[in-house]
């Protein structure tokens, strides 16, 4: 990860493809484009390596979520699970259809725990939307046995594991419905997009009329076609789209290579017998996108980071303080601060997340290392980092 660092000619030839044309729009304008659809080509390739009936392009991993959100039927007052440790999108996309985000512990997985899961429903529960972060997943298993007991749609956002599975099935697969992400950071890049999968018919036709304004897509002119519901405009661009191609025809390279990377690092820091690694649920094989394990205290984890900076030992994340990913810097959410009014139901229903106690979650994540596992290093490189690496955690270590 990242997808960018290994752009190559195949992505130039597929944005020049579109460029011939200059047809830029997925929808439409039949007789311009010379047989030239990316947007669907892409859904079709993704299908077959996510093993997955149905998959719908859209304009980013955000949109993925908000449109596989709309496409089961999610809106106000719904309460959607979510855990403490993920991107900030994960509550966005709820927010944005008037649902409401329950936030809800990690563990050592650092994904959703699910006892904490099931604690946390309630009768207003529809979805249980686990976040597969850093590479890595939560345990599906667990979590589809619950949401069958109580009803509930497991929506998994794989934007940051693709590739990664769990009992033999692509990440994004196992539940009713699976989001991708192709912004510029992840494994494989669009520049912008997000992808939906699901086997779920319906779930699938919503989602392909809701990102297009409620557009049915029956016939050849797009301004005769019918609107049965009320859609936004999440498309992906065939720009974007292109370029996607060309990275998903290379993600089973790129996994590899970090599984290889990966591997070597853990090799080294396995000799540091005070680190910990994260755990992967029985049956579940990482991404390989990340490389995450916990110090022995708080203490030890924040000097390790800073001692990993000053070493030169680069891309390496200590998440407890960080802006973006972790529920006590999520100020703008916990105090509801909104340009506009939020809905009568968000208002009402948010719980106060100032004194919620998520101490099984700090337990763990104030105490982890995440780094990142770079596809432009050379193996020599990593070799090297894994040294350098050993070698700053046992000094940490020694000196507490
Ligand atoms: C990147 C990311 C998203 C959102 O994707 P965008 O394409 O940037 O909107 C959602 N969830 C997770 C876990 C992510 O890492």
């Amino acid at each position: 990860m990242p997808g960018f660092e290994l752009f190559g000619e195949e992505e130039k030839k597929q944005v020049n493809d579109v460029l011939e044309t200059g047809v830029l729009m997925r929808y439409g304008f039949d007789g311009m484009r010379n047989g030239q659809w990316k947007a669907k080509e892409f859904e079709k390739a993704l299908t077959v390596r996510m093993q997955s009936k149905h998959v719908q392009m859209v304009s980013s991993g955000t949109a993925a979520l908000t449109v596989a959100l709309a496409s089961a039927g999610i809106g106000a007052g719904d309460e959607v699970i979510m855990p403490t440790f993920t991107f900030v999108a994960s509550f966005e996309s709820i927010l944005a259809l008037g649902a409401v985000p329950i936030l809800v512990d990690v563990d050592d997985t650092l994904t959703l725990n699910p006892a904490a899961v099931e604690k946390a429903i309630t009768s207003r529960t529809k979805v249980v939307m686990p976040v597969h972060m850093c590479g890595s997943m939560a345990d599906l298993k667990a979590l589809k046995a619950i949401c069958d007991t109580h009803n509930l749609l497991l929506l998994e956002d794989a934007c940051q594991a693709i590739g990664g599975t769990f009992d033999g099935k692509p990440l994004g697969s196992y539940g009713d419905l699976g989001c991708f992400s192709f912004d510029f950071v992840k494994t494989i890049t669009s520049g912008e997009g997000g992808a939906v999968i699901t086997n779920n018919k319906k779930y699938y036709t919503n989602a392909d009329h809701y990102s297009d304004h409620g557009h049915d897509h029956v016939g050849k002119d797009r301004g005769a076609e019918a609107h049965p519901f009320l859609g936004y405009n999440y498309r992906i661009s065939e720009l974007h789209a292109a370029v996607g191609i060309a990275q998903l025809g290379r993600l089973d390279t790129f996994l590899e290579k970090q599984e290889q990377y990966y591997n070597i690092i853990r090799k080294g820091l396995a000799t540091v017998s005070e680190v910990t690694f994260r755990a992967v649920p029985d049956g579940g094989v990482e991404n390989y996108s990340f490389i995450s394990f916990f110090m022995p205290t708080q203490e030890l984890a924040e000097n390790a980071h800073k001692a990993l900076g000053s070493a030169g030992v680069d891309a390496c994340f200590y998440w407890f303080n960080n802006n973006w990913h972790y529920y006590k810097k999520w100020n703008h959410l916990t105090n509801k601060t909104s340009l506009g009014k939020l809905p009568k139901e968000v208002q009402e229903q948010l719980p106060d997340y100032s004194t919620s106690d998520f101490s099984l979650s700090d337990k763990w994540v104030s105490r982890n290392i995440s780094c990142l596992i770079k596809l432009s290093w050379t193996a020599e490189e990593v070799e090297i980092r894994a040294q350098n690496m050993v070698k700053t955690l046992k000094s940490v270590l020694v000196n507490s």
